[in-house]
């Protein structure tokens, strides 16, 4: 009965929590589709990677041959001296693979949750999408002719905010453009649909913009900053899918004049390289005024509850880290801050991943967290998504929001 009482809530909230354990597994679909009324994301178009294509004929007895081969293959490469870092880097991986396994083996153990897993695909109807068309908004906010881009809010006749307006044209680049609403708003941008949710705002600008979010008064900054950087990785896929930026941009960024007067928590994104979570602990959060908390990781698994790669695999590790830290605007605060719940270390958050870089919506995870009057304020850095009631900035805020990604009712 017990399970069925997670399993009936995981079908609600999105979040299935283990019983006797630090893990959880969430649904990025449903936690997603929380910030929308009339339309849901498409889960067909989430989970477009580790959800093979079963061929009728073969099942998956195939695929599973070729997995083991590929781990033969793996093996029987020699294993190569590891450097200093390297080391260093193994020896992080040791002391919290217990903690993963754990977890996995927690999800391993929860059947019911299995099964569900394999349908969270075509929970769903499944969706008819054109490809996506247009020029990269990456592109645009450079271009000289980027203030003379706009976008259209569409109006529901039932939310129209003042009586003669169904339709608001607002600059696209370096403006707050805001749905100040409580419905989805559909808006158009160069002939392409985008659904803006309910009390959810973006800033689409280059770096050098982002001062304008700094609030006038600090009671209007922010309680909780999630931030996912594009941080420099060398691999080859990655700069065809978005521009980087050497480290020494992010010490930069204005976190402290971001976070409202009684403190915030921030969210930090990471790569498994130790070079960054070297220069993340020695420079970047001290730089910001960032006391590090802790640290939850994100576990990715297939469909199938398997991992999406061997956990020993030393550079393809299937998880990233997540690096909690407290700022506060006066040293001295730091102390008497109040969080309302103390944030635990090693928190473990399973998921299936969706494209290529995109990190499970994990706002919701850590608001219980965030000091401060509710609700808190919200903002996401480098963000592809919008948020109800967040503020999303990067220079593609708008990504994910394309009409592609969604199911109309
Ligand atoms: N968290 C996002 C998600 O889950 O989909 C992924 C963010 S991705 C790691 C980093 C983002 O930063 C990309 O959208 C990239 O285009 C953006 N970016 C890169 N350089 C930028 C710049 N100079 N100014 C603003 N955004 C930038």
């Amino acid at each position: 009965a017990c399970n069925d009482d997670e399993l009936s809530e995981f079908q609600e909230s999105g979040i299935y929590r283990f019983k006797n354990s630090n893990a959880v597994f969430i649904d990025p679909v449903r936690l997603l589709n929380r910030s929308h009324t009339r339309f849901r994301v498409s889960p067909s178009v989430y989970y477009s990677r580790f959800f093979e294509s079963k061929s009728k004929h073969s099942g998956s007895q195939e695929l599973e041959v070729s997995s083991d081969s590929k781990k033969r293959k793996r093996k029987q490469k020699k294993p190569h001296n590891l450097n200093e870092r390297e080391r260093v880097a193994e020896q992080r991986h040791q002391k919290v693979k217990p903690e993963l396994l754990k977890a996995h083996e927690a999800l391993l153990g929860s059947t019911d949750l299995l099964s569900t897993m394999k349908k969270l695909r075509s929970s769903f109807q499944s969706s008819i999408t054109e490809p996506g068309v247009g020029q990269s908004f990456v592109e645009l906010v450079r271009v000289w002719q980027a203030p003379m881009y706009e976008i259209t809010l569409n109006y529901q006749q039932s939310c129209v905010i003042d009586q003669c307006s169904e339709q608001r044209v607002l600059p696209l680049f370096n403006s707050l453009v805001a749905n100040e609403t409580n419905d989805d708003v559909e808006a158009e941008v160069l002939n392409r649909k985008f659904i803006l949710p309910r009390w959810g705002c973006f800033y689409m600008s280059e770096l050098g913009q982002i001062h304008n979010l700094i609030p006038a008064e600090s009671d209007c900054g922010f309680n909780l900053i999630v931030i996912d950087p594009p941080w420099e990785n060398g691999s080859a896929h990655q700069k065809s899918m978005y521009p980087t930026l050497p480290n020494r941009y992010f010490l930069s960024l204005p976190i402290k004049q971001l976070t409202h007067t009684d403190g915030a928590l921030v969210a930090l994104w990471i790569t498994n390289r130790e070079k960054l979570h070297n220069f993340v602990e020695k420079e970047l959060f001290p730089t910001w005024g960032v006391k590090y908390a802790a640290t939850f990781y994100w576990l990715k698994v297939k469909a199938d509850g398997s991992l999406i790669s061997e956990l020993d695999l030393f550079h393809h590790r299937p998880y990233e880290c997540l690096l909690l830290g407290y700022c506060s605007r006066e040293v001295s605060n730091l102390e008497n801050q109040s969080a309302p719940r103390p944030v635990k270390d090693n928190q473990i958050v399973i998921s299936i991943p969706g494209d290529y870089s995109r990190k499970p919506p994990v706002g919701d995870l850590l608001l219980e967290h965030a000091p401060g009057p509710k609700p808190s304020r919200c903002i996401e850095l480098f963000a592809r998504e919008m948020t109800a009631g967040w503020i999303s900035w990067g220079n593609e805020p708008l990504h994910f929001q394309e009409s592609k990604y969604f199911l109309a009712d």
